[in-house]
């Protein structure tokens, strides 16, 4: 790769970086589905260890901490997030149990059988689901717990537009009982698969979005890097208001034997 190139791309990284940490969610997500899912899980004292994977900023950690005993470790790729999930657990004086470190969900800072539970809400896709629940199965003791929302067909059979896009955007993305099956073949037993209600894109996801965007394409004004970026946002939304029977957000908690 040039330097050039190498520089565009680490700018698009900030730009889109910058965009996600001026909302509270950097995926569709409510603190009630969160709190809904932490009702399946049934092993946490006061020395639990639990990881939220791909924490963002923290919106979805914060409401954990405050539901859930023990101590927990956001990890995420991007130092800004983890800079900014680390004031929020100080604002909310979670900051002796809840701790945000820079890492990447392939290459995990954790013992063996370690954690008893763990979390990750719209962040699997990037290392892939089946992926993701095979190679952390390992960090977690034995009647562990893991609970991660994923991009989900509610249907058999869907219009070729939003299979098109959705092709491109995350190949993995799959339906309900296949992702159950998933969850089964890489050693846990299932406990729960639940629909996020659509609340959880609109109100807490694109509604936040649409100030910022606004916001965002003023200060980049004529930057043709931050406005494709922005009109790609918006085409994704317009494509879940039409498509939001087809697919959407599932939260599956399993139990590792
Ligand atoms: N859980 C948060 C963020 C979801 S967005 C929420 O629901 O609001 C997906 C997150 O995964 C982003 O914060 C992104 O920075 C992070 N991410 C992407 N690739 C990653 C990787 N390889 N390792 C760790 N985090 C990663």
């Amino acid at each position: 790769m040039s330097n050039e190139n190498k520089s565009i791309h680490d700018f698009d990284v900030n730009l889109i970086c910058e965009y996600f940490s001026s909302v509270v969610r950097q995926g569709p997500g409510s603190p009630e589905v969160t709190i809904k899912a932490l009702n399946f899980i049934d092993n946490l004292t006061n020395e639990s260890l639990i990881a939220d994977i791909g924490c963002g900023t923290g919106g979805q950690t914060m409401v954990l901490a405050q539901h859930a005993l023990g101590h927990i470790a956001g990890i995420d790729l991007f130092p800004k997030f983890i800079e900014l999930f680390n004031l929020n657990a100080i604002k909310l004086n979670l900051q002796d149990r809840v701790k945000g470190v820079v890492g990447s969900m392939d290459n995990l800072p954790f013992q063996s059988e370690e954690l008893d539970l763990i979390w990750s809400e719209g962040a699997i896709y990037n290392i892939g689901f089946e992926r993701g629940l095979n190679e952390w199965r390992k960090f977690l003791k034995t009647g562990g717990y893991i609970a991660v929302s994923e991009a989900s067909w509610f249907t058999d059979e869907r219009p070729t537009e939003i299979d098109e896009f959705w092709q491109n955007a995350y190949s993995g993305i799959d339906t309900i009982p296949n992702k159950v099956n998933q969850m089964q073949k890489t050693g846990y037993i299932p406990v729960a698969a639940f629909i996020l209600p659509e609340n959880c894109w609109i109100e807490h996801f694109y509604t936040p979005q649409a100030k910022a965007q606004e916001i965002f394409l003023k200060k980049y004004e004529g930057n043709k890097t931050a406005e494709e970026f922005i009109a790609s946002e918006r085409h994704e939304t317009q494509l879940y208001f039409k498509y939001k029977e087809y697919y959407g957000y599932v939260f599956y908690i399993g139990k590792k034997i």
